[in-house]
């Protein structure tokens, strides 16, 4: 059993391809489940040029991905997923838009630091060296209260903050993990996304380093692409299914009606 849960489309306004295509690619390499994992809505127009609209959820993507489902049953399982924020001061948001809606899971990401009105993005931007320090820190509490909320089923990307450069200090060591204890005890996955391996750090999220102490607390893990071109899933999945069998004992989760169930995960040839 083998899924890539974490896509998106052009309808994240940064990426390439309708969902079909992406569907149509995972069936092409042999996958099990694709998950679409668009970026969710936020309020007030807030980051829209990274995420479609409330409006474009409901009137296009959504009925979209159901539709797809429905189309490829038997085939591939279309899993409906999301990409959700973490940012405080947009609580209410977004706790209410995934209550309302019906998700196989959630995805759990930070893109921003701070809250609502005082957000330092972690896209598009550049920050001293002397930031860094403080930056990796507050990223690794994020990722603990955001755990804590209980919100997601699976943590997105979670020492993405090494994409800054990265550092080992005793404050980063601790809020780490720190970070992966609030995991543990949420009783949440986290994912092995294999989008770094496309970027300059040329590693996974988290890296080995985060996955040995994640394979410790026997955190769960599950797998995603973080594809954003139709190409790109189940990209680099040879070397995320050999880190499942190191560091989550070859199983993989699934979800489906945000329940979660642990597999073999199977081999992955790369195309
Ligand atoms: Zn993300
Ligand atoms: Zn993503």
């Amino acid at each position: 059993m083998i899924v890539d849960y974490h896509t998106h489309s052009s309808l994240c306004k940064h990426g390439e391809g309708d969902v079909e295509e992406y569907i149509r690619k995972a069936l092409a390499l042999g996958l099990d489940e694709i998950g679409c994992s668009e970026h969710m809505p936020m309020p007030d127009g807030f980051d829209l040029r990274h995420r479609m609209s409330l409006e474009e959820y409901y009137t296009s993507y959504a009925p979209r991905v159901s539709v797809l489902a429905e189309q490829y049953r038997g085939r591939i399982a279309v899993r409906r997923g999301l990409e959700a924020e973490f940012l405080p001061g947009a609580d209410d948001w977004i706790e209410k838009f995934i209550e309302e809606n019906d998700f196989d899971y959630v995805i759990g990401s930070i893109h921003f630091l701070g809250d609502l009105r005082t957000v330092k993005p972690l896209f598009h931007v550049e920050y001293a060296e002397h930031e860094i320090e403080q930056l990796h820190t507050e990223y690794f509490e994020a990722i603990c209260a955001s755990a804590q909320c209980r919100r997601y089923d699976i943590i997105g990307h979670c020492d993405l903050i090494k994409k800054f450069g990265v550092r080992a200090t005793p404050k980063i060591e601790e809020a780490c993990w720190e970070a992966l204890k609030a995991i543990r005890a949420g009783d949440i996955a986290i994912e092995i996304n294999t989008s770094g391996l496309r970027k300059p750090e040329h590693d996974t999220y988290p890296g080995i380093k985060v996955l040995e102490r994640a394979r410790e607390l026997n955190i769960p893990l599950t797998l995603g692409s973080d594809a954003h071109k139709p190409e790109q899933v189940g990209l680099f999945f040879d070397k995320a299914v050999a880190l499942l069998e190191k560091f989550g004992g070859g199983r993989i989760s699934l979800f489906e009606g945000r329940q979660r169930r642990e597999v073999r995960v199977s081999r992955f040839k790369a195309a």
